[in-house]
């Protein structure tokens, strides 16, 4: 046994030895001490005798022991034991096998032995590891190898289960091939193993045959992979066998495997099934300049009728309630007596409408929101207030309902609807008892003190807001307001097995077919755009600013399924949501699926929940929007685009709420909700709100959008204490924060962010006004408004993706982008770059809030350049804010910051801005949706007053940028500016950095070749094209703005 001192010779000496016994002792023993070697060690033994020839000499001594005319078993089966050990790990070995001519023989031998239980056992492990292959698994079944073991897959039985097991496990081997499966489907196997599959179930009262059904399972899984194999399974009743047996299997905690195979085989096994829509394309289309209605992404809907639609379902008598409710949306909303331009509050901004708005839609309905006469009578006076009824608070029926109106009130509501809301309100008070508008009447007896808040402003807000849909509604919330809830807000427990609950009770839903099915709204239907309220079922809306519910489906009793519109223009990004729902029974848990949800994974399985907002709770003091919803769960469902590939998946966000009053009309979104309307509005109460001697508050209009909306341009720095020449410089030199939010429309976050900047800087605080007169702030708090007003998620109406534009933004199609960048070019070109540039945003995937900067070193680290990046001299500047904003602000996580410049993010706003505009410090910041995992907030989901706070903490962070500063050049910022030293241009520090980098990323691409550096040049290469990188031509267009 020397020849075991060098492992190898040792392996092929036993090779050898094996090959050349002739007597069964040495053959036994030569085996003996192959078991030995191969269990004594793990993988890496059997491995290496592999790359020996293991598998070779092993089938060689099948082949010879198996040929004889009666083979001895007892060197046989070690063999076998040894062959199906050692296949195990040779992912060849059916090729192998094949080649030697030991597959057919085995299969042979098996079939000689069927009788014999340890025997067929031993060959049927042999020929599970040969079906490992596709192509012998496929051979074996041509050869009658698939018969011969299904035929031993045994009814119930307490006798040789061990066989039973391999007989099924080397069966799912043999489905690896879609022949097999194929052959499967058409010899009724499929069904005879779900036979199977029940009869061990249903005796097995014991539980001992776990591991059998465990195996029947994996043949039903490795069945279910073609869509033939699935579709013959539901065919034979798979999911409803699966369903009950799981039914039963949830009863018992050691069955816990077999729960979880049956619900992801049911999963896969579930139909693909076709949104019920008639097109995935939006509701909404809006013409875009230059292009025809055929170039865009647009399907018209006539021809597109499918047979998953659900319309029919709708009865739609016209009865005398209904009739009565439908003459309230007549009458709601937006008071066609009250032309647009009659709000005098918008003359500033009020020259927008440049761009020619789509004339072929419906003239937009001007707001009579809230306009109209309501009650009036004595009793319904400050000291007295009537019962809230909720016909009272019906965002877009009761407020401006005219019903218990008296004569008076008309009268009065024909002589004041000339008068502005204030004149209106100022006229009321005079006699206490009437209200001339549904309006005053609220504030008066409800009260309303919302900080930057005033409904009135964010009518005549709304009034100028211009909607693809026409939207002539106020959601409740935005009109009234809202202010963070008292208390914190903590993350939601998840229940355990959530997602495997909900799963299972949508198969149900598959099976039963009691499933109530009927369309309760659907934006495309006239008839179910205002649906009137049903005596048992909940009643939805979504015609409103930054609303985007499609269609509603009562499935069953307290469960809807709802679909989101797609981003105007396209069929693709819903993920937002905001709704309204009303006529609820108090009390119920009701389930809500939005079931074309598109995002792979979200915080909702996190501890995230939506918010709710009670308009009833709002009018008794509570305007909240608060983190609702229990049995939170996302996940992958069955649905599938309309027109669109089968394989497109959908995601579900199923949650319950619970509400607490029956007259009630409620909202739910994605996230705390912010309007354009409310920027607005917001804009102009700040700029009321500020000391003018003290304070510079200018908005302005950076440029039209597609839609015609003003994009607001706000312009905030410190006035000049003094018209002398030194004050002067002063205020001309102070450098430039640029500030710009909300590009992608569904981060409503990012908006709540900006709110706290803007508060903060435009406040009495001393930390204000020292930024102030340090700096100038240049922020453009909403770069996609008409994203932000379509209930969009993530496009411009252009369907691009806005922080994808930056590299060349077109003028026409993405004004926003094109004015921001020649605003950013021009200050370039005036040697006044910004110091900092700053773009909000939100992350669906993150916790806490976090900036993504710039940094050419961390990228070469990051890339595993081997690139001396000591020699790159780079300003660490970069991480100045950062590190500031760790200290002060608890919501952000310094360390889920990064500092990449990657080449899928090169269009971004980011990137273009430090690689384009020379601003070193340019970022992203995001916001959570949910909450934060660190701090003092941790576990916490956050408010708006948390976002808020970050939106300060940014301001506050910006001190840190006067230290470096004046680190930098020893001199002051504030008051002490020399003007002729522009301290901002960091012209002279980017073409320095420039030229040191051109020398760097020739010594990279120098180094390159090597395999293991593709990587890393590919990066250099593209951070090599800075260097070549020209300015942008400053656009004159924007002069006007700074
Ligand atoms: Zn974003």
């Amino acid at each position: 046994m020397s020849a075991f001192q060098n492992p190898s010779s040792g392996f092929e000496a036993i090779f050898s030895t094996l090959q050349n016994a002739e007597d069964a002792e040495s053959t036994l023993n030569v085996l003996n001490i192959l078991d030995e070697l191969l269990s004594a060690d793990t993988d890496h033994r059997i491995h290496y005798m592999i790359s020996k020839g293991g598998s070779e000499a092993l089938l060689s001594a099948l082949i010879k022991n198996g040929s004889r005319s009666s083979p001895d078993y007892t060197i046989l089966l070690p063999i076998l034991y040894l062959v199906a050990k050692v296949g195990q790990k040779d992912c060849r070995i059916g090729k192998k096998a094949e080649e030697a001519g030991a597959v057919l023989l085995t299969l042979n031998l098996l079939k000689n032995n069927i009788q014999h239980a340890g025997r067929a056992e031993a060959y049927l492990n042999v020929i599970q590891v040969f079906a490992g292959s596709v192509s012998t698994s496929k051979h074996i079944g041509s050869n009658q190898g698939l018969d011969i073991v299904y035929n031993l897959i045994a009814r119930y039985t307490i006798k040789n289960r061990q066989t039973i097991k391999a007989s099924i496990i080397a069966f799912a081997a043999l489905l690896s091939s879609k022949d097999n499966i194929c052959s499967a489907v058409t010899k009724g196997y499929v069904s005879g193993l779900l036979l199977l599959y029940d009869e061990w179930h249903s005796k097995d009262t014991n539980h001992s045959a776990t591991e059998i059904l465990q195996a029947l399972l994996h043949c039903f899984c490795k069945i279910a992979r073609s869509a033939l194999g699935r579709d013959n399974l539901v065919s034979h009743g798979g999911i409803r066998l699966l369903y009950h047996t799981t039914q039963t299997y949830l009863l018992n905690k050691c069955q816990e495997s077999l729960i979880e195979s049956s619900v992801q085989l049911m999963r896969s096994c579930l139909p693909k099934t076709r949104l019920p829509l008639t097109s995935d394309q939006s509701a909404y289309r809006f013409p875009l300049p230059g292009r025809q209605h055929d170039d865009l992404d647009m399907v018209a809907t006539s021809d597109e009728s499918n047979g998953d639609d659900d319309d029919d379902d709708d009865d739609k008598v016209e009865d005398d309630y209904q009739e009565a409710q439908s003459k309230d949306y007549e009458q709601l909303d937006l008071n066609s007596q009250e032309s647009s331009s009659s709000s005098s509050s918008d003359d500033e901004t009020g020259h927008c409408n440049r761009l020619p708005f789509d004339s072929s839609r419906p003239e937009k309905k001007t707001p009579e929101f809230l306009s109209q006469t309501e009650k009036g009578t004595s009793d319904q006076t400050k000291s007295a207030p009537c019962p809230l009824k909720v016909k009272d608070f019906y965002s877009h029926t009761g407020i401006n309902t005219r019903s218990g109106g008296t004569k008076t009130g008309e009268t009065r509501e024909e002589a004041n609807s000339s008068l502005t809301d204030d004149e209106q309100k100022n006229k009321n008070e005079g006699n206490g008892k009437c209200y001339n508008s549904p309006m005053t009447y609220l504030i008066d007896i409800h009260g309303h003190d919302i900080p930057y808040h005033e409904p009135s402003m964010y009518r005549a807000a709304a009034l100028k807001t211009k909607s693809v849909p026409g939207f002539s509604t106020l959601a409740f919330p935005d009109f009234w307001g809202h202010v963070p809830p008292p208390g914190n807000e903590p993350m939601a427990p998840r229940k355990p097995n959530i997602q495997r609950q909900k799963v299972l009770e949508d198969i149900q839903r598959f099976l039963n077919t009691d499933i109530i099915n009927q369309v309760v709204f659907d934006l495309e239907d006239e008839c179910l755009q205002f649906p009137p309220a049903k005596p048992d079922s909940l009643r939805f809306f979504s015609s409103f600013e930054c609303g985007n519910l499609r269609k509603a489906i009562r499935v069953r009793r307290y469960e809807y399924d709802l679909i989101l519109n797609a981003d105007a223009n396209c069929s693709q990004h819903t993920q937002w949501f905001y709704f309204e729902v009303s006529n609820m029974v108090p009390d119920v848990p009701y389930r809500f699926n939005i079931i074309n949800c598109e995002k792979s994974n979200s915080q909702f399985n996190y501890g995230m929940q939506p918010v709710l907002y009670s308009v009833r709770d709002a009018l008794n003091g509570k305007p909240q929007w608060c983190r609702s919803g229990t049995e939170i769960c996302y996940f992958r469902n069955h649905f599938c685009p309309v027109r669109g590939r089968l394989r497109t998946t959908f995601y579900t966000l199923t949650f319950t709420i619970t509400f607490k009053y029956s007259e009630d009309v409620c909202y739910l979104a994605y996230h705390y909700p912010y309007t354009y309307s409310a920027l607005r509005a917001h804009l102009r109460l700040l700029n009321r709100s500020v000391d003018p001697s003290k304070v510079f508050f200018r908005e302005q209009v950076l440029c039209p959008t597609l839609a015609g909306n003003a994009c607001p341009f706000v312009t905030i720095t410190a006035c000049h204490p003094s018209k002398s020449y030194t004050d002067i410089h002063q205020l001309r030199d102070r450098p430039c924060i640029v500030l710009s939010s909300r590009v992608h429309p569904g981060e409503s976050n990012a908006s709540w962010v900006m709110k706290g900047t803007l508060e903060f800087l435009c406040s009495h605080d001393p930390i204000a006004q020292a930024l102030r007169e340090t700096f100038v702030f240049k922020i453009i708090p909403m770069l996609n408004p008409d994203g932000v007003i379509n209930g969009m998620n993530r496009c411009d109406l252009n369907r691009d993706d806005l922080n994808r534009q930056w590299c060349k933004p077109d003028p026409v199609l993405c004004p926003t982008i094109y004015h921001t960048k020649g605003f950013l070019s021009y200050l370039s070109s005036i040697r006044r770059t910004p110091l900092v540039f700053c773009d909000y945003h939100g992350h669906s995937r993150k916790k806490n809030v976090f900036l993504y900067g710039c940094s050419i070193k961390e990228t070469l680290w990051q890339s595993g350049s081997t690139f001396d990046t000591a020699a790159l001299k780079e300003d660490p500047g970069y991480r100045t804010i950062a590190k500031a904003l760790d200290r002060i602000a608890p919501a952000f996580s310094f360390n889920s910051c990064n500092y990449l410049v990657e080449k899928s993010r090169s269009a971004t706003a980011r990137i273009v801005v430090w690689k384009e505009l020379g601003v070193l410090r340019s970022y992203t910041m995001e916001s959570t949706y949910n909450g934060f995992d660190q701090g003092i907030y941790k576990g916490l989901q956050t408010r708006t007053r948390e976002l808020e706070e970050m939106g300060m903490k940014f301001c506050h962070s910006l001190l840190s940028l006067t230290v470096d500063t004046r680190a930098l050049y020893g001199r002051s910022l504030i008051n002490h500016m020399n003007p002729g030293h522009n301290v901002l241009d960091h012209k002279s520090h980017k073409q320095g950095f420039e030229l040191d980098l051109k020398g760097c990323m020739a010594n990279t691409c120098a180094e390159g070749g090597a395999e293991g550096q593709r990587t890393e040049n590919k990066t250099a290469r593209w951070c090599h094209s800075f260097t070549t990188v020209k300015s942008p031509a400053p656009s004159s267009d924007n002069t006007d703005v700074y």
